[in-house]
């Protein structure tokens, strides 16, 4: 039933809000928000403007775990290996869980590396009908320029990277590196090359890490040994930066340029995804870099999911409501 409910989603975009739990400091400086889960698609948040309720495809609270999360999302990643376009997103201001859900750490592993074993143990269950060619590339998307994560120390080709289509309307990033992976390990393996060269790129730029957005996308090209048919799929995951607005004061140039690059790309891919929602004829993927890039993984035949990530500290209501309206704009 579930899987059927999967299908029926082609090309609607779904969002599940994740809560994270409180941290310590954030207990201290004047504790949790008034936000409840009333029901698994419904989360409540009081406050001086009131009640307010957001509907969710799903809602998770503090205590779900990476594995329940990724149980809820793994039928997408198979839909990759079937020939479809997934996207799985992370949009939140900084610090609300985003790295955490699609990234996560060693002792709790995210999205990515649980996708990743999962996409080679199905290229090994069919690997007696389908030959399986799997590569990937990995991208940073900071001030609206393009780094590659994957090009050798030395090498760096940013410059040259551009947002490019191919014939068959997949979007290709020309100059940047495309690798074949052998097998899980060596595509995590990549990943943490590029997860350790986005740290070391913010620090050279004096920028966090969580200003830029991260770009993962797994290809999957499937061939029958049965009669040489080819499918293909692709799945992308995005670490958004974070959606915080600039404060007001303080705010040096750069900051402001970096801060408005960030709107910019967030409004417009809220304008995409809204497009497609309300099933309009023009959808503006031509107003960022952004959606350019994920042009060919929202809509048409693609499958989206977006997290919401929110923080429930009482001092980051403010914020954690700006979110919610995002979302809710997206749905
Ligand atoms: P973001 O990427 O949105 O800036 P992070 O994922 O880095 O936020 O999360 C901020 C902090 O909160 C990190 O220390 C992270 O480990 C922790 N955290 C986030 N979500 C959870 C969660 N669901 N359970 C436990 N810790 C979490
Ligand atoms: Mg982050």
């Amino acid at each position: 039933q579930y899987f059927n409910q999967m299908e029926e989603l082609k090309g609607r975009i779904r969002v599940f809000c994740r809560l994270r739990p409180l941290s310590e400091p954030e207990r201290r400086q004047g504790g949790a928000a008034p936000i409840d889960c009333a029901d698994p698609y419904t989360l409540c948040v009081g406050g001086d403007k009131g009640q307010r309720e957001f509907q969710f495809d799903r809602v998770f609270t503090e205590d779900t775990s990476q594995q329940r999360i990724f149980d809820e999302v793994e039928s997408l990643v198979q839909s990759s290996m079937d020939g479809y376009n997934v996207c799985i997103c992370a949009y939140g201001q900084t610090g609300s869980g985003k790295t955490h859900t699609l990234l996560g750490d060693e002792q709790a592993p995210g999205v990515a590396p649980r996708a990743f074993r999962r996409l080679f143990e199905l290229a090994q269950a069919r690997a007696a009908q389908t030959s399986c060619a799997i590569s990937t590339y990995m991208l940073e998307l900071y001030n609206d320029r393009l780094v590659d994560l994957l090009a050798p120390a030395g090498a760096r080709t940013d410059e040259k990277l551009e947002v490019k289509k191919d014939r068959r309307g997949t979007v290709v990033v020309s100059g940047a590196a495309l690798l074949p992976c052998q097998d899980a390990a060596h595509l995590q393996l990549l990943f943490e090359r590029a997860v350790g060269a986005r740290r070391t790129g913010a620090t050279r730029m004096n920028a966090a890490s969580s200003r830029s957005h991260l770009v993962i996308g797994v290809t999957v090209e499937a061939t029958s040994r049965v009669n040489g048919a080819v499918t293909r799929g692709k799945l992308s995951l995005l670490d958004l930066a974070g959606s915080e607005r600039a404060a007001k004061s303080g705010a040096d140039a750069d900051q402001l340029r970096e801060a408005n690059a960030i709107n910019k790309s967030l409004s417009a891919l809220a304008d995409v995804i809204s497009s497609l929602a309300a099933e309009q004829s023009f959808v503006p993927y031509r107003n960022s870099k952004l959606t350019m890039l994920m042009q060919d993984s929202l809509g048409g035949n693609a499958k989206t999911l977006m997290f919401v990530n929110i923080s429930p500290a009482q001092y980051n209501l403010d914020e954690t409501l700006t979110s919610l309206q995002y979302a809710s704009r997206v749905k």
